[in-house]
């Protein structure tokens, strides 16, 4: 398994950024170019390789246009060809989907799967139609990035211990060499991406090399759920990543301010504009309302909630030999759309960073994570199965007349349902429902009521100390 690792760059002096942005600025071109030949239908249904795209563009003499040198452009064709046969994958994915709605004829499902994967769908005119539907003509929109191969660069420490990276410029045999602010030299493929006057060095090592993975996992069976202002609590009763709350609401104060600011500069900049001050326009343009300040500030945000969460995690498989979760890679979109609403699109995307962690650490560390169906494990009681009522971090069941700490209930909840004889990962929500509403209707019809035996709430509450904490209150 790889993880990738970013090297940033220390100060660049601007002509040699300069030279850096126009090298990519020209791939991007080369970038662009590949799109609009291989990018749609006819492109790939032709079933070219990378390979046989630079041997085409050497012999009618595409790549001499383009200014850059010979291995830039073909690490850059790889790199596109690349990138083209994941957006033709992701629109497979959905064609999937549409072949399992249209026919339950397994030998008929198996044709179309087959003529999918093996690229021989133009002739079936279902296949066709459908791949016309989901797959989009996408285009080029990375002018930003040079990718180099592990052995055109290399790195050097100069006397006074700083990394130097140097790459091949514009022009033959004269490397342009990247001060950068760590001391760990980067390996393999480089994918430089020129941001903001810096150089972000990306690159992939493999997982096992890292510290943290060879750390062994624990030997429980722990369910998690994942919160808001923690990032996962287990069915101990345990909380992980604590800060994670005070992290995303102070980004959203702080996004929701800094955007009524530039809303307010902007207005005032047209205002100028419209009267014909182009120079108060142009000024506030340039030192109020740019980009990399802001860019930087996010870029730090986001780097410590994955931290954070990535924590948290470790934290979960310190104690787990089998973590069991809601399964976070479900996709919503395309049926809601996140809009403006930044606390949403916080929530969604630390969603998907979860899901990455708990996937990435599991695999590295050697523990299980089996993805449950948590539909209504919020709403329910994990000791009597009915439905509660949740206000704030408090879940309250009447009939057990017991307050439990919410997101200690989901995930016990949540580690119930991973033995649920009844209840699959892809049982749509309304059976769920169905579902636990029987089985606490034949509860209180046959059978007694179990809830009043001292002897298993005795069990139960040294189980789950925070119970009487909580009922007391
Ligand atoms: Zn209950």
């Amino acid at each position: 398994m790889k993880v990738t690792r970013i090297a940033y760059s220390a100060r660049l002096n601007p002509g040699k950024y300069g030279a850096l942005l126009e090298q990519a600025r020209r791939l991007g071109r080369v970038r662009s170019e590949v799109w609009q030949r291989y990018g749609s239908i006819a492109g790939v249904g032709s079933g070219l390789t990378d390979r046989q795209v630079r041997d085409r563009w050497l012999a009618d003499g595409t790549h001499a246009v383009f200014g850059v040198l010979a291995n830039a452009w073909k690490e850059t064709v790889r790199d596109a060809m690349a990138d083209i046969a994941a957006n033709l994958a992701a629109a497979k994915v959905d064609v999937r989907r549409t072949i399992n709605r249209r026919t339950t004829d397994p030998a008929e499902r198996k044709r179309m799967f087959t003529a999918l994967k093996a690229d021989n769908w133009a002739s079936d005119p279902f296949l066709a139609r459908q791949m016309r539907k989901h797959w989009k003509r996408g285009r080029n929109r990375t002018h930003d990035q040079i990718v180099v191969r592990a052995d055109k660069y290399h790195t050097a420490v100069d006397g006074r211990g700083r990394l130097w990276l140097a790459i091949p410029g514009l022009e033959p045999r004269k490397m342009v060499r990247i001060p950068l602010s760590t001391t760990v030299a980067p390996t393999g493929t480089l994918r430089l991406i020129l941001r903001g006057g810096r150089v972000e060095v990306h690159y992939q090592i493999d997982a096992s090399q890292m510290r943290s993975s060879q750390r062994a996992c624990g030997e429980a069976t722990i369910g998690v759920d994942k919160g808001y202002t923690e990032a996962l609590t287990d069915s101990d009763g345990q909380p992980h990543g604590a800060e994670l709350g005070v992290l995303l609401s102070s980004e959203s104060d702080r996004l929701k301010e800094r955007n009524r600011r530039r809303a307010k500069l902007r207005s005032i900049a047209n205002n100028a504009a419209l009267r014909g001050d182009h120079a108060k326009a142009h000024r506030i343009k340039v030192n109020n309302l740019g980009t990399v300040k802001r860019d930087r500030k996010a870029a730090r945000h986001r780097a410590r909630v994955r931290t954070e969460i990535f924590t948290a995690v470790h934290e979960v498989v310190d104690k787990a030999a089998t973590v069991i979760a809601e399964d976070l890679t479900k996709r919503f979109t395309g049926r809601k759309k996140l809009g403006q609403n930044i606390n949403r699109r916080l929530a969604a995307w630390t969603k998907g960073v979860t899901a990455e962690a708990l996937k990435s650490v599991s695999e590295r560390r050697g523990s299980a994570l089996v993805p449950v169906n948590a539909a209504y494990t919020s709403q329910t009681c994990h000791r009597c199965a009915r439905f509660g009522r949740r206000s704030g971090d408090r879940f309250h069941c009447t009939p057990c007349g017991v307050v439990w700490q919410a997101d200690v209930n989901a995930a016990i909840n949540i580690l119930h349902r991973a033995g649920d004889p009844d209840i699959a990962l892809h049982t749509p929500h309304h059976k769920v429902k169905q579902i636990l509403q029987d089985r606490t209707d034949r509860h209180r019809t046959r059978l007694p009521v179990q809830d009043s035996s001292p002897a298993t709430t005795a069990v139960r509450r040294a189980k789950h100390p925070n119970r009487s904490a909580m009922g007391n209150k």
